[in-house]
């Protein structure tokens, strides 16, 4: 199959969860995950339409981002984000869905404020619990988001995790009710200034489960551009 093959089979299926979830398709939107995957293989999804690509390691964002600057296409870090790499986030990232240090969420508008941009970011939440996974536990995030009111150069917009690295069905399930529902709590008490519209939730394995739960963003790497031969940081 091919990466626009393996798109429009994608597409279909991300509409049809949300058919079975009684959701307009236009809630939700596609966010290709290319990490490890060269610039050809970028190139191809944004010939079939995709404009908005994911890298979990900035070095590579930034020189893919770099490589590509011709396309008008926009980059978006997922997951852990160390303290020393924030500045190539603030220049080559359009978004962010990881944030969970408000250290790191002053390094970035620090550099941000120097570059003259802005950034989108979603905070990340450890919805699983798992030890090994970045992100706040969940009754840490109505205090980070309080937090994060001083830095008027982060556009907070949502959520993001990762759910339980399972093949059960309820855990993952369980992971994406709980996000659901602080998305909820964070909504009926918002931060001046903040939205929390964004679900980013849901990968290859997982994506319909995450849309029946209400995910606006699903981040989706193996399904369009096949297995990665190095494993995926972070
Ligand atoms: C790699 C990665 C994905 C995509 O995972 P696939 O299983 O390949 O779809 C999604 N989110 C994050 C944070 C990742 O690091």
């Amino acid at each position: 199959m091919s990466i626009e093959d393996n798109l429009v089979r994608i597409r279909a299926e991300i509409d049809q969860a949300c058919q079975a979830a009684g959701r307009d398709p236009g809630e939700v939107r596609l966010l290709p995950v290319s990490k490890t995957h060269p610039v050809a293989a970028i190139r191809q999804a944004a010939s079939a339409g995709c404009r908005w690509f994911a890298e979990n390691r900035p070095q590579e964002l930034a020189a893919k981002a770099a490589e590509l600057s011709g396309l008008g296409l926009h980059w978006v870090m997922i997951g852990h984000l160390q303290r020393n790499k924030a500045r190539l986030v603030a220049e080559f990232a359009d978004s962010f869905h990881g944030l969970d240090s408000l250290q790191l969420a002053a390094d970035l508008d620090r550099r941000l404020a120097v570059a003259g941009r802005e950034l989108e970011v979603l905070v990340q939440v450890n919805s699983s619990d798992e030890p090994t996974k970045s992100g706040l536990r969940p009754e840490q995030v109505p205090a980070f988001m309080a937090g994060l009111g001083e830095f008027g150069r982060l556009r907070v917009t949502g959520l993001m995790t990762i759910a339980a690295n399972t093949t059960d069905r309820e855990s993952v399930i369980a992971c994406f009710e709980l996000m659901r529902d602080l998305q909820a709590g964070l909504r009926a008490d918002p931060v001046p200034g903040q939205r929390y519209d964004e679900l980013s939730m849901g990968m290859s394995g997982d994506f319909v489960e995450a849309i029946a739960h209400g995910a606006t963003i699903v981040r989706i790497g193996t399904a369009i551009f096949g297995t990665r031969s190095a494993p995926p940081l972070g």
